[in-house]
């Protein structure tokens, strides 16, 4: 009853419940809510892995890029799972709270199933992208004072007194469910190829739900006996919201990678259970270290993401880079999870042009200046110098 290997892709871009239905757990007869989600490029990174030193290299390096979903992240697997799940049993409207990408998701996939969206957002802590992708899906959105953290306490009490409003934060199991899907097509993608099975997979972690969904989506694979071996799953969180790094809550998390910039992650226990148990680890990075990944990822492959997708990356080079102890080179290809488009938070990517690292120091003065980062964003943008 299951597919083959290397037929999934018969009909391209049709959604991952059509093309993953016996796997996931969607009411009979359900009609899916999809906007085409899933299906996303698994790219070779040959440039990127001549970064890490020659005798520290896995034998193949490869970019999940899941922001070529249709609202730019992978929060789409798991939306249309939470909106075919909620109309099939009834329901009218949703609610979540985010720090963006959630946000975009419900309102676009709402808007399709014909549903009301309520999303509840920490004021000033949303990329401007994500918000006006929202704003554009008719969401109503209730801005609250403090993290993304207190926005899901918010929510989580108005569910409580509104039971019509069903919560689709990844709380919600159904969400988890459709992530999963994105670890069946990295072993879908590799074999197809005739690639070895993914040895490591790095990914940014913000609240732990898509890692426990990856984890799940392996073991489920494995135990289907499509997969020989889990992978080693590798969480990376940033230095100032790292609560699972550190072992305790983060009461004021801080990063330029909003998407991630979470202190109470609610799936933290399944997180840290999801590395152990296929021999990974956590790990947090620097802001720093996160966009200069963001910068050698767009560099090195033309892949552009926002900053928490780039710590996936970041953790990478740090590991291999012998910065940081435990990294036994992997047998196998290593994957980096890119969890969101770069478009969705374009500010932060011109800032860090802005303040240094204006590319080659080998050219010549007068052009070196014609190519400085500040100048271009100046000329084409008339923003003034060090913004306002
Ligand atoms: C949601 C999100 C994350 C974090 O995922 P969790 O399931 O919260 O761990 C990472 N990157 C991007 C771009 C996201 O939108």
């Amino acid at each position: 009853m299951h597919h083959d290997f290397g037929t999934l892709s018969d009909i391209p871009r049709q959604g991952i419940i059509a093309r993953y239905r016996d796997w996931l757990p969607v009411p009979p007869g359900a009609e899916p809510i999809t906007l085409g989600e899933g299906d996303t490029p698994l790219i070779r990174a040959d440039r990127l892995l001549e970064q890490l030193p020659p005798d520290r290299r896995p034998p193949g390096l490869f970019l999940k890029f899941e922001g070529a979903n249709p609202t730019g992240s992978f929060k789409d697997r798991g939306m249309t799972m939470a909106l075919t799940c909620a109309r099939a049993r009834g329901a009218q409207a949703v609610i979540c709270a985010s720090t963006g990408n959630t946000a975009a998701a419900a309102a676009a996939y709402a808007a399709r199933a014909g549903m009301e969206c309520w999303l509840v957002l920490p004021a000033g802590g949303v990329a401007a992208g994500k918000v006006g992708q929202a704003v554009a899906c008719g969401a109503r959105i209730l801005p609250v004072r403090g993290s993304f953290d207190d926005a899901l306490a918010a929510v989580r009490q108005v569910v409580t007194e509104r039971p019509d409003l069903v919560l689709v934060n990844s709380l919600n199991p159904d969400r988890l469910e459709g992530q999963k899907t994105a670890a069946f097509e990295v072993v879908d993608q590799l074999a197809a190829r005739g690639e070895d099975e993914p040895a490591a997979v790095f990914l940014p972690v913000g609240n732990g739900g898509n890692i426990t969904a990856y984890h799940m989506g392996f073991a489920t694979y494995a135990t289907a006996g499509r997969l020989g071996r889990l992978p080693r799953l590798y969480g990376v969180q940033a230095e100032g919201a790292a609560p699972l790094v550190r072992g305790r809550p983060v009461d004021q998390p801080q990063t330029v990678a909003s998407a991630i910039r979470i202190g109470r992650p609610v799936y933290g226990d399944r997180a840290l259970a999801a590395v152990r148990e296929t021999g990974g680890r956590v790990l947090a990075v620097s802001d720093e270290e996160i966009l200069a990944a963001q910068r050698l990822l767009a560099r090195l492959e033309g892949v552009f993401v926002e900053p928490a997708s780039a710590a996936s990356v970041a953790g990478l080079l740090k590991l291999a880079r012998g910065n940081e102890p435990g990294w036994e080179v992997p047998e196998g290809p290593v994957v980096c999870v890119l969890t969101g488009h770069g478009l969705k938070d374009v500010d932060t990517a011109l800032r860090a042009a802005r303040s240094g690292d204006a590319g080659s120091a080998d050219l010549a003065a007068l052009e070196a200046e014609a190519l400085e980062p500040d100048a271009i964003v100046q000329r084409l943008l008339s923003v003034p110098a060090g913004g306002q």
